[in-house]
């Protein structure tokens, strides 16, 4: 399946969860599944030219690619929770979102030290998200070697502020 293919398999909301916000759905792009796999298949590919040696992932939509990826290489996959969800002492940052704020907590002893993690997440809108996890990331000892998404959007400039951040960032498809 091309990239254009897949993204005609997303879904786009008008108005969700706010006025002004185009939500776009990736629930059509996971119900396909040659569609799903063949997203898979192009992150996998990218996460192993990277030199992945783990695959971390942002709950809750960053799971679903994520561990799929981390799944077909074989690499451990880190989840990088929301607050309140692990059961040990976490590093925690909070971050801006395209709307709202939010937390994000991970297991300091998931991330191996000097370990090659890529980061996998559906979209990447404002980049406040990935940031975030990139942070932790790194706190944790981690060098974090790329970000994958199925869905960049780059008039939000989040792609940007990740590479200025010194993260390779590749996506699947954007919408401008
Ligand atoms: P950001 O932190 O602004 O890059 O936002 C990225 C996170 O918010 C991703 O994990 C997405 O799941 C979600 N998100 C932000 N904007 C949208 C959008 N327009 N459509 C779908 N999901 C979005």
């Amino acid at each position: 399946m091309t990239p254009d293919a897949l993204k005609s398999l997303i879904r786009t909301i008008p108005d969700f969860p706010k006025p002004g916000i185009e939500f776009r759905d990736i629930t059509t792009l996971i119900g396909h599944g040659e569609g799903f796999a063949a997203c898979v298949a192009m992150l996998a590919e990218r996460a192993q030219a990277a030199g992945a040696q783990a695959i971390a992932g942002m709950e809750a939509r960053g799971f679903i690619f994520g561990a799929a990826v981390a799944a077909k290489l074989a690499l451990p996959f880190i989840p990088v929770r929301k607050p309140g969800k692990l059961p040990v002492p976490v590093l925690a940052v909070d971050y801006a979102l395209e709307y709202g704020t939010d937390r994000l907590e991970v297991d300091p002893d998931a991330v191996g030290a000097g370990q090659r993690v890529v980061v996998v997440d559906d979209l990447i809108a404002t980049g406040g998200t990935a940031l975030a996890a990139v942070q932790l990331l790194r706190r944790a000892g981690g060098e974090v070697a790329q970000a994958l998404f199925v869905i960049d959007l780059p008039d939000l400039g989040g792609a940007e502020k990740l590479r200025e951040a010194g993260v390779p960032v590749q996506a699947v498809m954007a919408f401008a």
